[in-house]
């Protein structure tokens, strides 16, 4: 029995349920895509300077390049803005915020050899004065210019590093200032500009004596904190704004790496 209303019922339906399930996948699809974006890479010859500055200095912040020389002239504007419009304060803050969070974590003992590491040039007191202009490291390092600028003894302080410095102080911790800076030549001034600056209270400042001429950071500071631990203090933390600060031997419990993206000290 041929029944042709009943096929096209049937043909129908069938077309239907097809045109149906075709939607509902092409849905997933389109669903799938909108979850799924190509993300869209730039391309390097199109990437604006600024954005290439943030690039490089979150690789200098990271240690992903080394032993630089200069700041690539493209990256000029954006340290400037980055050391000059506020950021770098408020890094600054942060990380202060999170040094002073484990720092209250510590028990400190009453035998007063619970310790800190603070570097000096560009931690507890700044340079950018002279990074101005120099601009901000884009020029290379020059000591005929460099040398009149810490001569002044105007550095001012970082006051969140001054904020951490009189905290731990507080706190019963002994602050030990470490420093590349020569003894020989630059210790007065040093000593009269951090008085200057509000760092009173340190346990002890020390600067490059003539046995450690030409050596690197490294070295030099990773065998003063050798000594200090063989003093019998624990070194709780370590805090610079180079990474050869925080690098080498007894380097303390913790170490805290403040931004620098104007010059390297390898
Ligand atoms: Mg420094």
């Amino acid at each position: 029995m041929y029944k042709p209303k009943m096929v096209q019922q049937v043909v129908e339906g069938l077309t239907f349920l097809y045109e149906l399930l075709a939607k509902l996948f092409l849905f997933d699809v389109q669903k799938a895509h909108h979850h799924q974006p190509h993300p869209k890479k730039k391309s390097r010859e199109v990437v604006d300077d600024d954005s290439y500055g943030l690039s490089w200095r979150l690789a200098v912040e990271t240690n992903n390049v080394r032993k630089w020389r200069t700041v690539p002239p493209k990256c000029y504007k954006h340290v400037e803005r980055y050391m000059t419009g506020g950021q770098y304060e408020l890094d600054l803050e942060l990380i202060v915020d999170q040094i002073l969070e484990y720092a209250n974590e510590i028990n400190v003992a009453s035998d007063g050899m619970d310790a800190w590491i603070l570097d000096v040039d560009d931690t507890c007191i700044s340079n950018i004065p002279y990074y101005k202009t120099m601009r901000f490291g884009c020029d290379p390092f020059d000591s005929s210019k460099f040398k009149p600028w810490i001569m002044k003894g105007m550095c001012p302080a970082n006051p969140e590093v001054l904020r951490l410095f009189n905290t731990l102080i507080e706190r019963g911790f002994k602050v030990f200032l470490l420093t590349g800076r020569y003894e020989a030549t630059l210790g007065k001034i040093t000593i009269d500009n951090l008085l200057n600056q509000g760092f009173i209270g340190y346990e002890s400042l020390i600067l490059r004596s003539a046995k450690y001429k030409g050596q690197s950071a490294v070295s030099y500071k990773s065998a003063i904190r050798k000594d200090i631990e063989e003093q019998g203090y624990k070194i709780w933390g370590n805090v610079g704004d180079q990474w050869s600060d925080l690098q080498g031997e007894c380097l303390g419990q913790r170490t805290f790496k403040l931004p620098n993206p104007m010059y390297c000290v390898s």
